[in-house]
């Protein structure tokens, strides 16, 4: 159990709140609400209710207790350090590296980082140019403009978006929607799950309206705004006050993922004339990684899936919900033994030995596609460059069509961020329920 010591040790972190969107006090009432969702027309993948009981009507034993991860604002070398401090030396249950998203903006970004980041299986998500809340179309669709035209990212896998300072409108979640964004990660889920009255529902799509944040978004709830298919991520809280959050979403009746919403910039250690900062910083750092050291660990003593993902990764689970019984229970991962030689691999192992006159045979498909979401993406095969090109070349070949060549400088670059440890990181925006 998450020892009391450490739930004081999240003070300081919520007393980061204010910096980004910050949140006072309960932002949704079920009267303000005023919510009604059609179940029996509202089906998954394309539709569903906001709940907060798992989707697909699983049971919460069948469910993964998912944390999910995302950064926001400028991507600097700093920040992917900060970030793979706390993700590079874990494993999810499946064997894969941990996921995460970076809702990006414009201003100050390194993007030649940014293509490393998402090559690196991460997902990339849009955060305005200027990081001005309420955003306009302009500051929404400039961004994803930018981060096609400067880090190579196809408007396809620019999906998500989050508003800076969580400041957004009725009109936003417009703008997204004509823009075909697939979700927006702004509200919050500010009222605890031990609360009966608690909004922390799963992602939802926005067929019949808004479900959270309706006493702080004028003209949102009660049934607006109609989206049909256009998805909200709420950011589900921490709440240091009343005792362990991360329990109760645990061992709660619906299992309800948790949020670790970091702003790498807020707590870097290397800002070197700012040595209170720093030292915050390697405080927050390390309570960080005991959570997750601690969430990880009960998690698996338990026998249940834990898994840190992006939005990306836990949107594809939600409409396609698949028991956590119907997994493999040794992952993904592939072993491959051949009478020479052995490997490892995650897209199935060749049904015989590769030898130099046959060096790519087929591959054995894993027995059911739905597993793979837990599957580790690599740049390969993504497509990624001006106008969705890949780095190959302007069309993706797959590798089983023929043997593609992946630049040595860039491999290079990979490693090197997947190896980078720093100190410094930025973290969850909430601030007190009471
Ligand atoms: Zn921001």
């Amino acid at each position: 159990m998450l020892s009391y010591f450490l739930l004081a040790f999240l003070t300081p972190l919520l007393a980061l709140a204010s910096d980004d969107g910050g949140i006072t006090g309960p932002t949704t009432s079920s009267d303000a609400a005023g919510y009604s969702c059609d179940a029996s027309n509202c089906k998954l993948p394309s539709c569903n209710c906001a709940s907060t009981s798992p989707p697909g009507g699983l049971k919460p034993s069948d469910v993964p207790m998912f944390i999910v991860f995302t950064a926001d604002d400028a991507v600097q070398s700093y920040a992917l350090d900060s970030v793979n401090q706390f993700l590079a030396q874990r494993k999810n249950p499946n064997g894969c590296a941990p996921k995460m998203t970076y809702f990006t903006s414009l201003m100050y970004t390194n993007y030649t980082l940014v293509t490393d980041w998402f090559i690196a299986g991460n997902e990339i998500a849009d955060h305005t140019m200027t990081h001005v809340g309420d955003p306009s179309v302009d500051e929404i669709n400039g961004n994803a403009v930018a981060l096609n035209a400067l880090a190579g990212i196809s408007q396809s896998s620019l999906q998500g978006f989050r508003a800076p300072f969580l400041e957004y409108s009725v009109n936003t979640l417009k703008r997204l929607y004509a823009a075909k964004f697939t979700y927006d990660s702004s509200a919050t889920s500010s009222i605890p799950v031990t609360d009966p009255g608690t909004d922390a529902f799963w992602p939802y799509t926005l067929d019949y309206g808004m479900a959270n944040d309706c006493l702080e978004v004028e003209g949102s709830c009660k049934g607006q705004p109609v989206l049909p298919g256009f998805w909200e991520i709420p950011m589900y809280a921490f709440f240091d006050n009343l005792g362990d959050t991360f329990t109760a979403h645990y061992n709660g009746l619906n299992r309800q993922l948790i949020g670790l919403y970091t702003h790498p910039f807020l707590s870097t250690c290397r800002r070197p004339t700012q040595a209170f900062v720093n030292a915050s910083s390697k405080v927050t750092i390390g309570m960080i990684n005991q959570f997750l050291d601690w969430a990880q660990a009960t998690a698996q003593q338990n026998g249940v899936v834990d898994d840190i993902v992006s939005n990306e990764q836990l949107l594809a689970w939600v409409k396609n919900p698949v028991p956590v019984s119907q997994l493999d229970a040794n992952g993904l991962l592939s072993h491959c033994t051949f009478p020479d030689f052995s490997f490892s691999t995650w897209y199935g192992c060749p049904e015989v030995e590769p030898t130099l006159s046959n060096q790519n045979p087929a591959q054995q498909v894993p027995d059911d596609e739905q597993p793979r979401r837990f599957r580790c993406e690599y740049s390969i095969s993504r497509p990624i460059g001006p106008a969705g090109a890949n780095f190959t070349g302007p069309a993706y070949v797959p590798f089983s069509a023929g043997v593609s060549q992946f630049p040595s400088g860039l491999s290079h670059l990979i490693l090197h961020a997947s190896l980078a440890v720093g100190l410094l990181f930025g973290i969850v925006k909430f601030s007190k329920h009471f």
